[in-house]
């Protein structure tokens, strides 16, 4: 660390350690079983609570004990912490009023998960990450009232402790930009036209938490990271001037992550606030240029995000110190915390005991990050030599991690390094190649087929547990898998499918499946992040060069063909997905990491071509999420996401039929890229909103196969023919009957056995209705 000036050496005098929030789910995955155990009446309310409060305060001592001066409190969430402040501003839609009124806790889960009688509402991702959250319904009748019980319990648990504790909120103004217009709400409602209405209400809160003892409180605003419009920010700047106004409020501090604050920057800068909290990790490292451009914040407290909230490796030590070293110049008080709250990754390394101890090192979950944190305040209080130990321990790690043949692979980086431009497209245009395909597959007009996956059924899940727990092995398991392939060709024959699949009941889990088999990646035994209530993912670890030691899938795909004379169609997932469910590597560039898999999965497309595979699908459902947060990021990451699937498929003769898959609600902003897959045919989501996608595909011009799905498995409700017959003759008023495939929104894995018979019969039916007609 370069030496620092003495105004500068008083910012760092008074550094101290916070985060924002932490996992939840406790070391055992307790909240997961107490939640659960309560939804099927095995665990009383009382009990709950117990678990929870248990928990939170296990949190809390331990945050304490690593060196974290002042602790979070809210975040904590039975189900999400968007959900809470739902509930914190009143903000219950008219259908679950009265199952909230009747027992808040069964109605906050109503909210969630919906009952017989109500539906729950809708979830979607938590900006660029794989995180859910509850989209708020707001219309022009929503009456907001403050209900600050859950953040005025949390807090004096800390307070209880003897801590500091900052009470963390959703800010208003992202809490506004994430919800959606209630049902009924005129055309063009914006939910942002609330925000008078909302401020009085988060200045109660406020003020409460003050009366309760909260000197700072935290409000939270990654929305402001993503491009706004002058209304929006204008819209910012008015939320922050009035709070700001308040009498009787804490000191409140915006936080941001998940990318740089740009034109928002100088908003919060001017704003009457006491503190900001910037990401200056990764995508967000910009803040720094922003924060000298406008001058620092003189007079104001900056909270440093500079270890990585969302990913999984030991922060670099020397590289934070250097800048904090720049950041203290700039504002009169520097604090350091991780990036984001903690709630993205897993708790513990030391968990994980089927590491290799020297690999362990290199990784950091909640528990290492917050000795991170901590380390990097002592230090820059009290100057690096306060942590010297810390430091020399932390470069060895780094050189560890740097120089192990794990991360570096010279054959992977020199095949990588060699790819040309030939390697990522395919030699025939698509007319000669569906004319080549046309002839070898001889499909009718109209063709069927699914997306993959049959349903996981209780015999497929106890297979595996009885795998790993011993009781069959390797050869029972598998024997036991090809029943389950048997079952589903012998399905598919009978009900007449065009293409059918496998089924693909060998696989946990798309991803982890192929991660497993994929060398540089890792495994973690304990994991575990939450994806969304009481849903915990294990993603794997990305953590050196891409290589694929012998086939994946082929004996898999080969024993489906050799009982059928139908085309079986093999299934592999795409490298952006396979990035985009993984921790990735943050010592390559992303586009590397998804070449070298792309080449991993290109020998795997050749090995089933050359085993007799005909039809090939790539799963990439990320393709969309991954989109960068900032419209100005996303032609770079379109140009490497797009090469890589190109990569991956287009080694393939021109009677080898390329499928893709992807599902999402919306596709208007990626049609292009979709069509620079040059994939032959795309299945897509759009039973929900009646075939939208096949009319954005037919707009753009897009020229070659598309199934836009007609049957929605995110519903146990069986489809009728004529309902399926329907939506297809909506699709041929946008995509020629040539080109035109008949299919699911997704895979069904998640519905059961006779659902899916039905679905699929009149699925099938309706095509042939249909085909009759054109
Ligand atoms: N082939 C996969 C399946 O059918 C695709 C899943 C997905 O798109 N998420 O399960
Ligand atoms: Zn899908």
């Amino acid at each position: 660390m370069k030496e620092i000036s003495v105004t500068a050496r008083s910012a760092a005098a008074a550094a101290r350690a916070t985060v924002y929030g932490y996992p939840r789910q406790g070391g055992d995955r307790e909240l997961k079983k107490a939640v659960e155990g309560y939804w099927k009446g095995r665990v009383s309310a009382g009990a709950l609570r117990a678990t929870a409060a248990e928990l939170r305060r296990g949190t809390l001592r331990q945050l304490a004990d690593a060196g974290i001066h002042e602790v979070p409190t809210g975040h904590f969430s039975y189900y999400d912490h968007v959900l809470d402040t739902s509930l914190m501003v009143g903000a219950v839609p008219e259908r679950h009023r009265a199952a909230v009124a009747a027992d808040p806790l069964d109605g906050y889960f109503a909210m969630a998960r919906g009952t017989q009688e109500v539906a729950p509402l809708e979830m979607t991702k938590w900006f660029d990450t794989n995180y859910h959250y509850l989209v708020p319904e707001l219309g022009p009748d929503t009456v907001f009232a403050a209900d600050p019980a859950k953040q005025l319990a949390e807090l004096t648990e800390a307070l209880d402790l003897g801590l500091t504790a900052r009470p963390v909120l959703v800010g208003p103004v992202t809490y506004l930009l994430l919800a959606k217009p209630a049902p009924g709400a005129p055309a063009g409602f914006e939910p942002l036209s609330l925000l008078e209405r909302l401020l009085p209400v988060y200045a109660a809160v406020l003020a409460d938490l003050r009366a309760a003892g909260a000197a700072w409180v935290q409000l939270d605003e990654p929305a402001l990271v993503q491009d706004r419009t002058a209304a929006e920010l204008d819209a910012a700047a008015c939320a922050y001037r009035d709070l700001g106004a308040r009498a009787d409020r804490p000191k409140i501090l915006v936080a941001s992550y998940f990318d740089r604050l740009g034109e928002a920057l100088p908003v919060l800068a001017e704003a009457p606030v006491e503190g900001l909290a910037l990401d200056f990790t990764g995508a967000a490292a910009g803040n720094l240029e922003g924060l000298a451009a406008v001058g620092g914040l003189p007079g104001m407290r900056l909270v440093a995000g500079v270890v990585d909230g969302r990913n999984i490796w030991t922060n670099d030590m020397e590289k934070s110190f250097t800048t904090l070293g720049t950041l203290l110049g700039l504002a009169d008080r520097v604090d350091v915390a991780a990036s984001c709250s903690l709630l993205h990754v897993p708790l513990d390394t030391a968990a994980e005991r089927d590491l290799d101890p020297q690999v362990r090192h290199w990784l950091a979950f909640a528990r290492q990050k917050t000795a991170e944190v901590a380390a990097l305040a002592r230090g820059l209080a009290h100057g690096t030599g306060a942590v010297a130990g810390e430091l020399a321990a932390n470069r060895a790690a780094l050189a560890s991690r740097a120089g192990s043949p794990i991360t570096r692979d010279p054959a992977v980086r020199a095949r990588a390094a060699a790819v040309t431009a030939a390697e990522t497209r395919r030699p025939q245009e698509y007319g000669d190649r569906a004319a080549a395909q046309r002839a070898r597959l001889r499909l009718p007009l109209l063709p069927t087929t699914t997306i993959g996956s049959f349903p996981q059924t209780d015999d497929l899940r106890t297979a595996r547990a009885d795998l790993r727990t011993g009781r069959i092995d390797a050869a029972g398991y598998e024997e036991r898998m090809r029943d389950a392939v048997r079952e589903v060709i012998a399905f598919q024959e009978k009900t007449g499918l065009d293409v059918l699949v496998h089924g693909e009941p060998e696989r946990n889990d798309m991803v982890q499946y192929f991660a497993e088999q994929l060398t540089g990646y890792l495994a973690t035994r304990h994991g575990w992040v939450q994806s969304y209530g009481t849903r915990y993912v294990r993603p794997p670890i990305l953590a050196g060069d891409i290589s694929r030691p012998e086939p994946m899938t082929v004996r898999w795909t080969s024993y489906a063909q050799s009982l059928t004379d139908r085309p079986v169609k093999g299934m592999l997932t795409g490298p952006v997905t396979m990035l985009a469910w993984s921790f990735v590597r943050d010592d390559l560039p992303l586009g590397d990491t998804a070449r070298q898999v792309a080449l991993a999965l290109r020998d795997e497309v050749a090995d089933l071509e050359a085993a007799g595979t005909c039809v090939i699908q790539v799963d990439e459902p990320a393709l969309r999420e991954t989109l960068p947060l900032r419209a100005a990021d996303r032609p770079a990451y379109l140009a490497w996401a797009t090469e890589a699937f190109r990569l991956t498929t287009s080694g393939v003769r021109s009677d080898t039929q390329i499928h893709t898959h992807m599902c999402y609600a919306e596709f208007g902003d990626i049609v292009q890229a979709i069509d620079d897959l040059d994939a032959d045919v795309i299945s897509l989501e759009a039973a929900r909103s009646h075939m939208q996608v096949a009319r954005e595909l037919a707009a753009h011009g897009y020229p070659r196969g598309a199934g836009p799905g007609i049957y929605d498995i995110h519903s146990p409700r069986v489809p009728g023919t004529d309902e399926a017959a329907q939506l297809l003759r909506t699709g041929l008023r946008a995509i020629p009957a040539d080109r035109l495939w008949v299919n699911p929104d997704c895979g069904l894995k998640t519905r059961s056995w006779p659902e899916t018979r039905a679905s699929l019969q009149n699925l099938v039916t309706a095509a042939r209705t249909v085909r009759a007609e054109v």
